[in-house]
Parts: structure tokens; C-alpha cells; sequence
């Protein structure tokens, strides 16, 4: 069993749109397709819909995502995209009603979180303070950088994360992107916050000490972000995903493209140990669906 935590899919139902759209078509039905030939069972489909990269995948939001995650309810479920500033950019905005409406409609989960505000600002807290009333997950892309950029902004080592975590001990944070997983590293540099920094892991960088530290804290292992984190160093790597083997959810994050070959290269890395006896059967599918129900489905197992 497989499930993927991180897709998107290209929504292009009106060929108005396809005219000027510029990246390559990634549908349902060609997600679909990857799933089957990577023998993925499920996927999550986070929409995008912040104002920030709203153009990437063909502004496929939360209703156009519901949508095609309804035609296949065995294959796809719905993450809903609330950003912090909805509800007339305050932080008094009651975003407890719009989640009820999305849970209603089958959305398990908020993301992909792509406003480019700091973590901290009260309209983030705002959201985290709802996102636990309501026990929706949040998904994180995170930022090393403020503007001409999306993703939630944070200090290097993530500071504002951990005041958040300490803060909102009941809201779920799942964390993603390259200002995130390079923190797998002491020496992560800021300059260094948009890339995948390929030298050995020398000394344990903030991820673990966060993991470790906060309960409510998760990561989401996709893109080439994930990828790297893992493979720069192998064996500080399989170290990782041993010891967080319960924190660690298995995701592709493709953009865009199926020809990337993104999610068949994260689908053999995880084979690869397994096959070797780098990782146990029981990390694998821990990390693979086990994690997920646990934390995102709610099932006690
Ligand atoms: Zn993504």
C-alpha cells in the first residue's frame, strides 16, 4: 500500500484558459495514470490557490479539486487551500466556518499553505487556531524568503515554527520544501534556503531536534527537496527515517510533469532500502500509508 500526501493536478476544463496556461497539462486523469504505473493506491490533491503562485497549476482550487477527487473517491482525497487572509484579512476571521464547509465536502487537510507571510503573523496563528478546533492538518511549503516568492516565511532554523508548535500544541504541522528539509543539516546556511545542498550531514541539524521536541510536528517527504534531504548522506538518511519513522509521510509532489520522473525516482529510493536491508518493512510502510491513516485519516493503527 502506497498513499501519497503530495499531488497536484492541472484543472482544464475551459480551453480559454489552456491558451495562455504555460506550464505542461497534469490532469486527474494523468495522475491517475502515474498512479497506476507506480503502484500508488491513493493520492492527496492539495490545491493552489494562493494569490502567490496561483498561475503554476492552471488555478485548480478547493471546488475544482473536490470535483475531480469525486470521480475517483477511492483513489484521490481532497485537501482544502484556506489562506490565512481569508475572511477579510483580519485575525478575527472565523475560518472554523469556511473548514466545516470543506470538511462537509470530504477535504481532510489545509494545503498546500503557500502564503508568503511570516509563520508568525496573527492571521497564520489564526489559522492554527481553527485548523485545531476543526482537527485539520496543515501542510506546509515553507520560505527562506519574503517576497518573489510563495510559501510560509520563516527565520533560518525555523524559529517561528517552533514558537507556533509550542503555541498551538493541538494543530497538526506538516512541513515541506527546501527551507525545510535543509535543515537536516547543522550548517544550513541561508543562502543556501532555496536549494539542495549536497554535503555530507556532518552534524544533526533543527529537523531533528524538532521531531524529537514537538508531538504535533510532521514531514511530508516529497519533491527533490525530500529526496535530497535523504540522499545527500545516506546513511545519516536511513538513520532519519528509522528514527522518525512515525513522523514521516511518503509523498511525489510532481510539478507539473509526469516526465520529470520525480515520483518514480522517490518510489525506488524507498524500494531500494527496503530491498537492501537499509530500512525494515515495518519503517517502509510506516512511511508509505501507515503514518497517513494514523494522522491524516484518524485510524487508531
Ligand atoms: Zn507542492
Amino acid at each position: 500500500m502506497k498513499i501519497d500526501i503530495h499531488t497536484h493536478i492541472t484543472y482544464l476544463k475551459f480551453p480559454e484558459f489552456r491558451k495562455y496556461f504555460k506550464y505542461e497539462d497534469f490532469t486527474a486523469k494523468t495522475l491517475l495514470e502515474c498512479m497506476d504505473e507506480e503502484g500508488i493506491d491513493k493520492s492527496v490533491i492539495l490545491p493552489i490557490s494562493n494569490p502567490e503562485n496561483v498561475d503554476i497549476y492552471g488555478v485548480t482550487g478547493n471546488l475544482e479539486t473536490i470535483e475531480e477527487c469525486r470521480k475517483h473517491p477511492d483513489r484521490f482525497i481532497p485537501f482544502c487551500n484556506i489562506d490565512p487572509r481569508s475572511g477579510l484579512n483580519t485575525p478575527k476571521a472565523n475560518l472554523s466556518d469556511l473548514m466545516k464547509i470543506y470538511k462537509d465536502l470530504g477535504c481532510r487537510g489545509i494545503g498546500e499553505i503557500c502564503a508568503n507571510i511570516p509563520i508568525t503573523d496573527k492571521r497564520y496563528k489564526n489559522l492554527f487556531y481553527h485548523a485545531a478546533l476543526e482537527k485539520m492538518p496543515l501542510l506546509f511549503h515553507f520560505s527562506g524568503k519574503r517576497f518573489g516568492t510563495y510559501g510560509a516565511y520563516d527565520h533560518l532554523h525555523l524559529p517561528g515554527l517552533e514558537e507556533c508548535l509550542k503555541e498551538f500544541p493541538e494543530t497538526i504541522f506538516i512541513g515541506h520544501s527546501a527551507a525545510f528539509w535543509g535543515e537536516m543539516a547543522a550548517d544550513f546556511k541561508y543562502k543556501e534556503r532555496d536549494g539542495y545542498p549536497k554535503t555530507p550531514v556532518k552534524k544533526k541539524g533543527r529537523l531533528w531536534e524538532l521531531l524529537d521536541k514537538y508531538p504535533n510536528l510532521y514531514a511530508d517527504l516529497s519533491a527533490g527537496s525530500g529526496w535530497n534531504a535523504i540522499t545527500r548522506d545516506i546513511e545519516n538518511g536511513v538513520a532519519f527515517l528509522t528514527r522518525f519513522q512515525k513522523k514521516i509521510m511518503f509523498g511525489t509532489d510532481r510539478f507539473g510533469s509526469r516526465k520529470d520522473g520525480l515520483g518514480k525516482k522517490i518510489i525506488s529510493m524507498y524500494d531500494t532500502l527496503l530491498q537492501d536491508g537499509k530500512i525494515t518493512k515495518d519503517v517502509y510502510d510506516n512511511i508509505t500509508y501507515k503514518n497517513f491513516n494514523r494522522v491524516i485519516m484518524g485510524e487508531s493503527k
